[in-house]
């Protein structure tokens, strides 16, 4: 009788309320052999395949060891199965528990929503499926930080929406739709339920951005663009259609507007010789080379002639941009840089000031996305799921 009700509880769980799911790839980059699961609110049952094995309540502990082809449950320090996957099934929309990777060691976060937990490949993976929505909710604040006005998590919400539904494939060879990093969005944790956060998210539900094609937009930002936001193509040697080069000063007084480095002066010029046999035996070139300056946001080094782009620069020297200029001090070459990120779409840091002085959020998305329109998705699809 309970596995009854517990079947037509999933069914109910995942079909009627027809709530947007998303799966979510977390610690995608460690190779997990042992993690632990501690319940904080509410009640899990744990099934194996189709199998309910028990059901665990706050303050249950549960460790889940990579062993042999399977993974070993043992729950407050008993032995309980081994199986190829486990799946915790939360009986509530708001329980959630926390998790913490014993091997390797990473801090602890907290969830929402339903695990599943399987051996891949003599490796754990715990991948966390959730509503959208409660999902955008730990995004948003993972992106932008705390201490936000609502109107600013308005846009988060919208591009964070976007990007989900539009890349919800990116790592579909995997099983799942995003992972909880950078490479997709972080997902650090779970909604805080942050009153400003929520009202956000659920005063742009369905919300999102289309491009001319009427597709989902792809929503780049960054952190701060330095005055000036960048073609794609200067970034990823890729057009992509949308996205143009214009002037922002809502960002320049910003704390990251502004950055300096010091490069010793034989590191500057054997990378640019070394590398791309850049002519620095002629004066008039390796005067160039330590002068290089950019009012406007320039693709390449000096000169195209010379094949040396900026974002090469970037990444050899890790800097927090592309958009500097340099001069020679002694022994140092010293660069002078504005913003930080690749400077692609929305510059978050200017949004931000957008708001403070009184802009809407279409205003700030109309600004960073002039080709995108905000388009309003049937908001039945986008209720929570209890
Ligand atoms: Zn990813
Ligand atoms: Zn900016």
């Amino acid at each position: 009788m309970l596995r009854f009700i517990i079947l037509f509880y999933l069914f109910y769980h995942s079909s009627v309320c027809k709530a947007q799911l998303i799966r979510i790839g977390l610690y995608n980059s460690q190779k997990i052999k042992t993690a632990k699961f501690s319940l904080k609110n509410g009640a899990y049952f744990i099934f194996s395949d189709t199998n309910l094995i028990t059901k665990v309540n706050v303050p249950d502990l549960i460790l889940l060891n990579v062993k042999n082809n399977d993974v070993e449950l043992l729950i407050n320090g008993v032995t309980t199965a081994s199986s190829s996957n486990f799946s915790f099934i939360s009986e509530k929309n708001d329980n959630f528990l926390e998790t913490k990777l014993i091997s390797p060691t990473l801090k602890a976060r907290l969830y929402e929503g339903d695990f599943i937990v399987t051996n891949r490949k003599g490796n754990l993976e715990i991948l966390n499926e959730i509503d959208l929505e409660q999902y955008l909710e730990g995004v948003i604040e993972s992106e932008a930080g705390p201490g936000q006005k609502t109107e600013y998590y308005k846009v988060q919400a919208i591009i964070s929406r976007t990007y989900a539904m539009k890349y919800k494939e990116k790592h579909g060879s995997s099983g799942f739709n995003l992972c909880d990093g950078t490479h997709c969005q972080a997902y650090l944790h779970k909604r805080n339920q942050s009153e400003w956060i929520d009202s956000a998210v659920r005063k742009t539900r369905g919300m999102v951005l289309l491009d001319k094609q009427g597709e989902l937009a792809p929503t780049y930002f960054n952190a701060n663009c330095g005055g000036q936001t960048c073609e794609p193509d200067i970034v990823w040697n890729q057009k992509i259609a949308g996205f143009s080069s214009f002037k922002d000063t809502f960002c320049i007084h910003t704390n990251q507007a502004k950055w300096t480095k010091k490069i010793p002066v034989n590191d500057w010029n054997s990378f640019l010789n070394e590398k791309y046999n850049y002519p620095i035996w002629d004066s008039t070139c390796l005067i160039q080379a330590h002068t290089f300056s950019q009012l406007d946001r320039k693709a390449f080094f000096v000169s195209p002639i010379f094949g040396i782009p900026l974002r090469d620069i970037r990444d050899a020297f890790k800097l927090k941009s592309t958009y500097f200029s340099c001069k020679r001090e002694g022994d140092f070459i010293i660069l002078n840089g504005h913003g930080f990120g690749h400077g692609v779409g929305l510059c978050q840091e200017g949004a931000m000031n957008m708001v403070k002085f009184g802009y809407k959020y279409e205003q700030v998305l109309n600004f960073y996305y002039p080709e995108m329109k905000l388009f309003q998705m049937p908001i039945s699809s986008f209720s929570l799921r209890k």
